[in-house]
């Protein structure tokens, strides 16, 4: 995957069957069946691949036990099935990993037992274990630091877990073996219209700068929160269709979850769910759901959400966190699909994804999870055969495997989510294997490989998305960052000033994830 090879590629392809706009776990997983199937695939992504929301998530694969709550059973079911497709797909991506919900009252067992078990019915065959209820010794043994007191017992049900930014970047590298043609700092800046109906888009390539015409015979508008910029760059005066709502994690040191286990607090005090699941050495917990009106490429942690975090969380640990302990904090925004009207209360609107086609023929992929993006990507190709005229092929992604597949993964390898390819990681440099950081791990041979087969062009590539040392822990990242920008400048053959431009570009948006 080489952007510079990938640009001359455009010169020799006068006409493209599918241009994907945007590129998270929708655009990607789009040109994946897309490419798969057959057709003359590009991607443009404006920054980075998964910089949005897809990289932002709480990093769980599930049915979603809060849907389940909220009556929407067929969301469950189609997430329950694509859970078990993805795990089988990208074992070296998605695990499984063990929720508890502990209990403090007489009913709250039974209560979730029950509702746990028809999760895991409606999971059938491709269910990853059974739930069942816990006394107070056996949840205490599973998580030592629970808050004791009043504890009557709890629940443990299974779900997965995933590195979003990873899968984002091994879809990308699916996508580009399947044959699409993968760009990165491509923004569509307009389409190109003939007779109303569009036959292409316009890019500024934001590495140097320069516009470029490229015609399709289709164009899928997959831009998340800013579909609806797109969507009036064709169709000046239609109304919103995306309710951007706001979630933000904090990022704890593993002390503060003792145990291999996730905890779930199935009722917080706004009426929603909240999850402290093990990352990587670390505990990530979350999340919030605030309406929020402005769709900023960085979006920025509320005091209020960081409060409400802490002190629900509180409720459930031994040792409560404080603002100090925070070592990581990041938000990101969901692409809700507003067919209900635009109601403030973005924690009932369904997860659901939509597809719509304008009268101009440009078709827009709203809402949905990055559990479903494979369903999400299928449902969107067939719709492209509708559009475009071309003739229909059958979609084969339910058992295609994703790039690095390894069923025999090793999960305390930290180079795990490479799959087969980390031993090629491994050998890149004979002397690269070194970690740079106690706390994170990230190597010389990362941050080359990042840049050599990953398409990683700026600092915070290699440490926000490539490696995930901004979101687990931005302190730590901040010491670490002038060393990874000599490395990469030395293997990019940079100049001194662009380490310095780098490391003041890095520097703004670290400010993000620190209190
Ligand atoms: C807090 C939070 C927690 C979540 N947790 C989970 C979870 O645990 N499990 C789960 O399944 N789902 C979860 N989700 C939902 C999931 O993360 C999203 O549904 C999914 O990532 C959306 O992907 P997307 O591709 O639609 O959007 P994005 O990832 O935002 O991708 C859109 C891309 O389009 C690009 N773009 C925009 N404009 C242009 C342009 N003009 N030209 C080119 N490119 C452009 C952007 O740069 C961006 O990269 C969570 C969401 C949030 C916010």
């Amino acid at each position: 995957m080489n952007r510079s090879q990938n640009l001359k590629l455009l010169d020799k392809t006068p006409e493209w069957d599918v241009v994907v706009i945007g590129g998270g776990a929708s655009g990607l997983g789009i040109a994946t069946d897309a490419a798969n199937r057959g057709l003359k695939t590009l991607l443009l992504e404006k920054t980075d691949f998964a910089k949005g929301t897809s990289s932002r998530s709480t990093k769980l694969v599930h049915g979603g036990v809060r849907y389940l709550q909220n009556g929407d059973v067929s969301l469950v079911l189609e997430a329950l099935r694509e859970r078990g497709i993805m795990r089988k797909n990208a074992p070296h991506l998605v695990r499984d990993l063990s929720f508890i919900i502990p209990s403090y009252d007489w009913w709250s067992s039974p209560f979730y037992g029950l509702g746990l078990k028809v999760y895991d019915m409606m999971a059938g065959k491709l269910g990853l274990g059974p739930s069942t209820l816990l006394d107070k010794d056996e949840t205490i043994s599973l998580i030592p630091n629970v808050k004791k007191e009043g504890l009557r017992g709890g629940v443990i049900y299974h779900d997965g877990q995933f590195d979003d930014a990873r899968m984002a970047i091994s879809l990308a590298l699916t996508a580009n073996n399947e044959g699409a043609t993968l760009i990165n700092y491509a923004e569509v800046v307009s389409f190109i219209k003939e007779n109303d109906l569009i036959k292409g888009v316009e890019f500024k390539d934001l590495i140097n700068g320069k516009k470029k015409s490229i015609f399709s015979k289709s164009v899928v508008n997959a831009t998340g929160v800013f579909s609806d910029k797109l969507i009036c760059l064709d169709q000046p005066k239609t109304k919103p269709l995306i309710r951007p709502s706001q979630g933000v994690h904090i990022v704890l040191e593993k002390k503060f979850l003792d145990g291999p286990q996730a905890i779930m607090v199935p009722h917080t005090s706004d009426g929603r769910v909240l999850f402290a699941v093990p990352w990587n050495d670390y505990v990530v917990v979350g999340t919030t759901d605030t309406p929020i009106d402005q769709t900023l490429e960085e979006p920025i942690a509320l005091e209020e959400e960081i409060q409400f975090i802490i002190n629900n969380a509180g409720m459930y640990m031994s040792k409560k966190p404080n603002r100090t302990d925070i070592k990581s904090v990041f938000a990101g925004l969901r692409p809700l699909a507003a067919s209900e009207g635009n109601k403030d209360n973005t924690k009932e609107i369904s997860r659901h994804h939509k597809i719509t086609v304008s009268t101009s023929g440009l078709i827009n992929v709203l809402g949905g999870k990055w559990t479903t993006y494979r369903k999400i990507a299928e449902d969107t190709i067939n719709t492209v055969f509708m559009v475009s005229g071309l003739s229909e092929r059958k979609c084969n992604t339910e058992t295609l495997p994703i790039f690095g597949f390894d069923p025999t993964t090793n999960w305390n390898d930290p180079l795990h989510f490479y799959g087969t390819e980390a031993k090629k990681v491994e050998s890149l440099y004979l002397k690269g294997n070194k970690s740079l950081s106690d706390k994170l791990y990230i190597t010389k041979n990362q941050i080359c490989w990042a840049i050599k087969s990953e398409m990683a062009m700026t600092l915070e590539d290699v440490l926000a998305r490539r490696t995930r040392c901004l979101f687990l822990d931005a302190y730590e990242t901040e010491k670490i960052a002038p060393k990874v920008a000599e490395i990469m400048a030395i293997e990019l053959k940079k100049e001194k000033k662009w380490i310095i431009q780098e490391l003041k570009n890095f520097n703004l948006i670290l400010k993000n994830y620190q209190l």
